[in-house]
């Protein structure tokens, strides 16, 4: 058969077979490769068409293909979509009877069946490699190939044994495909399958319509509530690391009306399959999910992917925010990032066998760099996979579309460059970075790395600053990493003509993240307080609330406090809902002092063009006022403080907190029959009269004053008291 008459003939079979009129990118050349008998590497990013590389060349020959793939539920989904094309595809694995297996085996010695999938735990069994050796076998696809690397995200020791099974059954050739490699990953999957000269069809991985983006995870769950309202109403997925998590996300959102369900190996297989096909069938648009989530989901329509914690890897980013905008049209993918996160992984981490601990973690080290790094993150992404990507600005990226400040870094790749080869292209980051710091460490004395010349050729800048030009002086392709040895840095054949011909080259100082960025469950009330507010505005708040307590009688902060003032200033509410999420202020206070608050922020917001809270109120989760209701009914019921503490074990002091809150957010309480039995009526109004004529109800003012007749818990009752009973 010619070419032209065999080329003519694989189109005929993948219309009359797949009803495809076109092949998709590589796939025909791969094909072609593989039914010539040779071993075949393929790498395609996911949804780009790789199951036909196998399952079209099978139905080409007359013989048996076997299908090698690591998940259960996608083989049977598979062979479910094959025996639906009218192909005799089977599986083997242990979800199988004893006479389905027998079955099994006598159709495919008889030649019947075109794809068998074997589990790669069901393929290392001696009756099975006995079976097979008695079939008449064209190829071996290795599906998910990425699997056999410690090096890859997803590690299954037992793919680590294809290939001695191969070599029992009989010299056959082996299509291997994964959809993420890094060099390392694919050099390994090279070895270990023993195809050391296959040929590699490897697509570019660049996804041109999505749009990267990191921001700190600081008011993290505002932030989110905002995003979701600038994407409203379109399908996104957003993941978290934690099961608990997932939970709590999904509840924040639909107590701010997004339609989300949660997804978790924890739930229950039929509601976690109910909560997919909700999604996947737009009842509802988003899914906050774990990893768990996305293997084999082919929606193609996800408008956005949020990572709410930071992923594991970048394999794992590029999987996770690489099922945004399968259809080709828009697709954000928006990550929040904080070290916190990466100290909680590393100590997921601590559990794990020596060497797969010490690949983990620089995994995530490679995700820090990420993150911090100002260069553009398609051009990193790719250039972790071993792809060059040569424009200069992407313009779908933060890097790219809000860059950080650059400065000409020749010198500062020169001094890296000689600092490698003065070392003798020996070592690694650290190491180069201490050589140009001029740090005398034992070990760059221990080389007499202190007496090359470019030793603290680099210490008028910080060491910071040095690792981060060395990242991206590999990022440019100067230094390359040693794929045996990946933490030794070599210069490349590019890095050789920068040092002898140095031309211009812009770099960019990194992004800082806080080191101890708060856990954002506090963030919220916190950044409130310490973030810059709206002066102006507080200032007039403030005059209101004075003009208002004079007319009343009371004390100005009887009304609201200074920190409900001020994050008035800062979010702006303009409802009668959105006054109440204020810190502080509940409907009660709402309803009696709200209107001229709000007429006053109303007015000042439209003069001053200003965005209001709308799009950033995050109401909270009912979970937490499940406590505040059973006290206030406790009370009410003129339970003993004791024991409504003991009920909820909390300290004492804890509860008083919570009453606190519930009686500042204007709720009025009687305590009156737990403070009769501490305080007689004259002790009572002494204290009472003390917060009617101060000018903060500060406890510690307070207790200046009372100190020596009462104690603090009594003071603080009797704050409850009046502030109820003026105020509330
Ligand atoms: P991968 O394994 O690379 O993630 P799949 O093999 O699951 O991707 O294919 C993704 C989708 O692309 C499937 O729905 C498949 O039917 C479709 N597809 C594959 N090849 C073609 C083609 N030549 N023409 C049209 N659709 C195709
Ligand atoms: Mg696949
Ligand atoms: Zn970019």
């Amino acid at each position: 058969m010619t070419v032209v008459e065999e080329q003519d003939l694989l189109k005929v079979k993948l219309k009359e077979v797949f009803g495809y009129n076109q092949f998709r990118g590589n796939q025909e050349p791969i094909i072609r490769n593989i039914l010539d008998g040779r071993d075949t590497f393929v790498i395609m990013p996911t949804g780009a068409g790789k199951s036909l590389c196998y399952q079209l060349p099978a139905m080409m020959t007359d013989k048996m293909a076997i299908v090698i793939s690591p998940l259960i539920a996608l083989m049977k989904n598979q062979v479910d979509q094959l025996n639906a094309f009218g192909i005799n595809a089977k599986f083997l694995n242990s979800t199988l009877s004893k006479s389905e297996i027998t079955r099994i085996k006598k159709e495919s010695i008889a030649g019947e069946v075109k794809l068998l999938y074997v589990a790669p735990e069901s393929l290392t069994k001696e009756e099975n490699v006995e079976f097979l050796k008695k079939v008449d076998i064209a190829f071996i696809a290795v599906d998910e190939a990425h699997c056999i690397s410690e090096w890859g995200h997803d590690f299954r020791p037992e793919y680590r044994r294809i290939r001695s099974i191969i070599d029992q059954i009989g010299n056959l050739p082996v299509i291997a495909l994964t959809a993420t490699a890094t060099p390392k990953v694919q050099l390994d999957i090279l070895k270990n399958l023993e195809i050391p000269s296959a040929s590699t069809f490897q697509s570019s991985f660049n996804r041109k319509n999505l749009y990267y983006e990191i921001r700190p995870k600081k008011d993290a769950k505002k932030q989110l509530i905002r995003f979701m309202k600038e994407h409203n109403g379109k399908s996104g997925i957003i993941y978290c690391l934690s099961r608990k998590k997932v939970e709590e996300i999904a509840e924040l959102l639909r107590v701010n009306g997004f339609s989300a369900a949660p997804y978790h190996a924890g739930l229950e297989a039929s509601v976690r399959e109910r909560n997919q096909d909700a999604f996947l069938t737009e009842d509802t648009n988003i899914i906050v999910a774990t990893i768990a989530f996305g293997m084999g989901i082919d929606k193609p329509d996800v408008r956005f992917v949020v990572h709410y914690d930071v992923p594991k890897s970048l394999e794992g980013y590029y999987q996770e925010t690489g099922r945004a905008g399968r259809d080709g049209l828009e697709g954000n993918c928006l990550m929040f990032y904080s070290h916190n996160d990466i100290n909680k992984l590393e100590k997921f981490n601590k559990d794990k066998p020596v060497t797969e601990r010490e690949n983990a973690r620089i995994l995530l080290q490679e995700m820090t760099f990420f993150v911090e790094s100002p260069v553009c993150r398609r051009k990193l992404l790719l250039h972790y996979f071993g792809e060059e990507f040569m424009e200069d600005n992407c313009h779908a990226c933060d890097n790219c579309v809000k860059p950080k400040d650059r400065f000409e870094g020749m010198e500062h790749v020169l001094k890296v460059l000689q600092a490698a080869v003065q070392t003798e292209q020996r070592f690694g980051l650290d190491h180069l970075v201490d050589v140009l710091e001029g740090e005398k460490t034992q070990y760059v004395a221990s080389y007499n790395h202190d007496k090359l010349e470019i030793f603290g050729a680099g210490k008028d800048e910080d060491d910071d600053f040095w690792k981060s030009v060395v990242r991206q002086t590999l990022v440019h392709e100067f230094l390359a990493k040693d794929l045996d040895q990946l933490s030794i840095l070599k210069v490349t054949a590019k890095g050789r003509n920068f040092l002898k011909q140095p031309v211009s080259i812009e770099l960019a100082r990194d992004h800082e993240f806080e080191t101890d960025a708060e856990e954002e469950e506090e963030s919220i009330r916190q950044v409130m307080r310490t973030k810059a507010y709206d002066e102006i505005l507080f200032d007039e708040l403030k005059a209101l609330r004075k003009a208002l307590a004079r007319k009343r009688g009371l004390p100005p902060y009887v009304i609201f406090q200074d920190p409900s003032l001020e994050e008035m200033a800062t979010v702006y509410p303009t409802t009668e809902d959105e006054l109440a999420q204020i810190n502080g202020v509940g409907m009660g206070k709402v309803k009696k002092f709200g209107t001229e608050f709000l007429k006053l922020i109303n007015e000042y917001v439209e003069e001053h063009d200003i965005t209001t809270a709308a799009e950033v109120v995050v109401k909270s989760s009912v979970n937490k006022s499940k406590m505040k209701i059973y006290i206030i009914q406790q009370i009410d019921r003129k339970m003993d403080l004791e024991e409504i503490a003991e009920n909820k074990a909390i300290s004492f002091d804890g509860l008083l907190e919570e009453i606190e809150n519930i009686c500042y957010s204007g709720t009025r309480l009687n305590l009156d029959y737990y403070i009769d039995q501490l305080l007689d009526e004259e002790k009572q109004e002494d204290i009472y009269d003390y917060f009617m004529a101060a000018d903060s109800d500060d406890i510690e003012s307070a207790m200046d004053e009372l100190e020596e007749f009462y104690s603090e818990d009594e003071v603080r009752l009797m704050r409850i008291k009046f502030m109820s009973e003026v105020a509330n």
